[in-house]
């Protein structure tokens, strides 16, 4: 007989992985879906996590591969496959993904978000010669070079003092007078002394033939534009969610977030949505792995209910 599961989870971030040791605790038949060959989502790329309460100062390497365990170690079923289309009207749920169809009475979309593009000339060209979205990965190549790092939230601060203690010199380029980041990050990144921060100012161009030489970059005040040199750019200037799988299907925000609250219930009752893909006010490792552990609270009483 067809196998239906009560849950299927699509993503194994922090939101995802907590589900699934919920979903095992309250023994609800389930798989979770993952894309990547690695489980963690955006932390994975993060070098350290210093506000997960109980693992201070744990990479997000770490932290990723100890929930990814935990999960095992509860029972729990992953599939590594990728998500085309969802079905979600009627009782039963489809799931189709490149090598399968899967039925569910309920489905989890814990699905994250990506980075943002600059979008501007060069951007494209250059990917992976010398345009990165991660510090963590390729910072590592920038050994002694000069590097541009663009943003002003926690990741930006995070990239330049991580790229600061490899980079001769890291200039942190940012479009207004004052950072978004946490303080204390903040207090950190003025303390690198290689590091110079360039208030009100935008990329206009990143140049350079096979590999980056320099960012054009304009003074948004006084609309003056200079040649800056550097090896690297490092574009952190925020996160677009995921959610082109709910797209015409489930009610999202003018960002493209899924509307869903604490409780996790979409605008289709048995369909869900978890971590950085919901709307919700503060995008961090804790309120996804709060929201995955919601979810399942969420499910247990529809699936009585339903
Ligand atoms: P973010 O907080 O949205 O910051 C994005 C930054 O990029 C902002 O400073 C923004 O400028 C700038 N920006 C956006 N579009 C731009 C453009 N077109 N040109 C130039 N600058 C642009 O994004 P994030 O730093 O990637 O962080 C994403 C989420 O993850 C946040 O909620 C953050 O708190 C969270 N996070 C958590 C942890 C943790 O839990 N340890 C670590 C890292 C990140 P404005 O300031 O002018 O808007």
């Amino acid at each position: 007989m067809e196998k239906i599961y009560d849950v299927i989870i699509i993503g194994s971030g922090p939101a995802g992985l907590s589900a699934a040791i919920y979903a095992q605790r309250a023994k609800l038949s389930t798989i979770i879906i993952e894309a990547n060959y690695i489980s963690g989502g955006q932390v994975v790329n993060t070098y350290e996590v210093d506000n997960y309460p109980g693992l201070p100062g744990i990479s997000g390497m770490d932290l990723s591969t100890t929930l990814r365990d935990h999960a095992e170690k509860m029972g729990s079923e992953f599939v590594r496959d990728q998500v085309l289309k969802l079905e979600l009207d009627g009782k039963v749920k489809k799931v189709v993904t490149k090598d399968e169809e899967y039925k569910s009475r309920t489905i989890l979309l814990a699905t994250g978000a990506k980075h943002r593009q600059l979008g501007v000339p060069g951007e494209q060209k250059l990917a992976g010669s010398g345009v990165s979205y991660c510090a963590t990965c390729d910072g590592a190549f920038f050994k002694d070079k000069t590097v541009a790092v663009i943003g002003g939230g926690d990741v930006a601060l995070e990239d330049a003092i991580f790229l600061a203690r490899i980079c001769k010199k890291v200039y942190l380029i940012h479009r207004r007078d004052e950072f978004r980041a946490a303080k204390i990050i903040q207090d950190n990144l003025f303390a690198q002394e290689n590091v110079e921060v360039l208030w009100n100012s935008v990329v206009t161009e990143i140049k350079g033939d096979f590999q980056v030489k320099s960012l054009t970059v304009r003074d948004v005040k006084s609309k003056e534009e200079k040649e800056l040199e550097a090896d690297g750019c490092f574009i952190a200037v925020g996160i677009i969610p995921n959610s082109e799988l709910a797209q015409g299907q489930l009610e999202l925000d003018a960002g493209g977030y899924v509307v869903a609250g604490e409780d996790g219930a979409s605008s289709i009752p048995g369909v869900f949505a978890a971590g950085d893909v919901r709307t919700k006010l503060l995008r961090q490792i804790i309120t996804a792995a709060s929201d995955g552990a919601n979810c399942i609270t969420s499910i247990q009483n529809y699936l009585i209910t339903a």
